[in-house]
């Protein structure tokens, strides 16, 4: 069997572990004698199961009981509608740090009034911006943010406090630090960065947030109808919630998300320290005080040495490496499944390339 090093932005790698165990299961699901995509959504097999993920994602995020979890369908995209379709009723605020909260506000634009409450676009999404406590505006709905900017390579270290809902989109980073779930009123995360296989959203609500949803909404788009239906109201993405079941299970044998983000610090560490000591020959993009632990973008000095970077780069059985096409350059991606072994063999590489050029 070969495995590549997988550096890939999304959908990206998953443990071998679960790869493996969901393999071995596929078949015959807990002694059923079906797979566990052919039985009902209703069974108690699958009720089980569902309740079972719940339950261990609330106790790896120290999820507050007055939280709802909820699983939808898709993608990260759906919920730059949903949360302006139930949410906005006067205005929302937007902190643009990158192409995804760009993204969603211009998706809410249709359900009413949108703005910039801070925004890095004019410097090229290089960094995380303050929020000035004076740039939201009176009658805002809520707050949205971008936990981490998986195209640009910055993210939030520690989150802005404010006195009005927050509302994160944690796609990119979710399980892969402990989340302060209660400075949020709506977290949403799309699963095929860290979590499972794309086709199911992880959200997590806060109770008194479901009273200002609108009324005049259709059932399906509501958050109110996954939460009273405890997200069975149509047939779930049964396969993708099983799978999250099972890394939930590694996250936990690997000691926790605690300890989840320690390895991914140290991993992400690996990676930046041959940038900084590269004497420019790799120049990050991010400023060094807003840089992601999950997303790594540098630039080589031109396109060219990119390009024979990327291929020798492939020589070594590493993919993904290859910028997103808005940024060019070059991009790591070390969501938790990427292995030590594989950063170290990507830092290897860097330090050996730089000396081959
Ligand atoms: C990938 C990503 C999305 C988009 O997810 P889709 O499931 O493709 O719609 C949204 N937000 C962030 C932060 C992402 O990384």
């Amino acid at each position: 069997m070969k495995r590549v090093h997988n550096f890939n932005a999304g959908p990206s790698a998953m443990p071998l572990s679960v790869l493996q165990e969901v393999q071995a299961e596929f078949l015959d699901y807990a002694g059923t004698g079906m797979s566990v995509i052919e039985m009902s959504h209703r069974s108690d097999s699958y009720q089980t199961l569902q309740a079972e993920t719940e339950t261990l994602l609330r106790d790896l995020l120290h999820i507050p009981k007055d939280y709802h979890i909820v699983f939808m369908q898709g993608g990260g995209s759906m919920q730059f509608v949903m949360h302006a379709l139930n949410f906005l009723h006067c205005r929302g605020g937007y902190i643009n740090t990158g192409v995804w909260s760009d993204k969603a506000m211009k998706a809410a634009a249709a359900f009413g009034e949108v703005y910039e409450v801070a925004s890095t676009k004019a410097e090229g999404f290089t960094h995380i911006p303050r929020v000035l406590p004076q740039a939201i505006k009176a009658q805002t709905d809520y707050i949205y943010l971008t936990s981490n900017n998986t195209i640009h390579g910055t993210q939030w270290q520690t989150y802005p406090q404010v006195d009005i809902p927050l509302f994160g989109d944690l796609s990119s980073d979710f399980l892969s630090r402990p989340i302060p779930i209660s400075q949020f009123d709506l977290i949403f995360a799309g699963a095929q960065k860290n979590i499972g296989p794309a086709g199911v959203v992880v959200g997590i609500i806060k109770d008194t947030l479901l009273d200002k949803a609108k009324r005049d909404i259709p059932d399906m788009l509501r958050y109110d109808t996954y939460v009273k239906h405890h997200s069975v109201y149509n047939t779930p993405p049964v396969f993708c919630i099983y799978f999250i079941y099972k890394v939930l299970q590694w996250v936990q044998q690997q000691g926790g998300v605690e300890k989840i983000a320690q390895r991914n610090k140290e991993k992400a560490d690996m990676i930046y320290e041959v940038i900084d000591q590269s004497n420019g020959f790799y120049r990050g993009h991010a400023d060094i005080q807003s840089r992601s632990v999950m997303n790594i973008t540098f630039h080589l000095a031109t396109p060219e040495l990119e390009k024979m970077f990327l291929q020798a780069s492939l020589q070594n059985n590493m993919i993904g490496l290859k910028g997103h096409r808005l940024l060019g350059g070059c991009r790591a991606s070390l969501y938790n499944a990427v292995t030590e072994e594989s950063c170290a063999s990507l830092a290897t590489f860097m330090k050996s390339f730089q000396q081959a050029h």
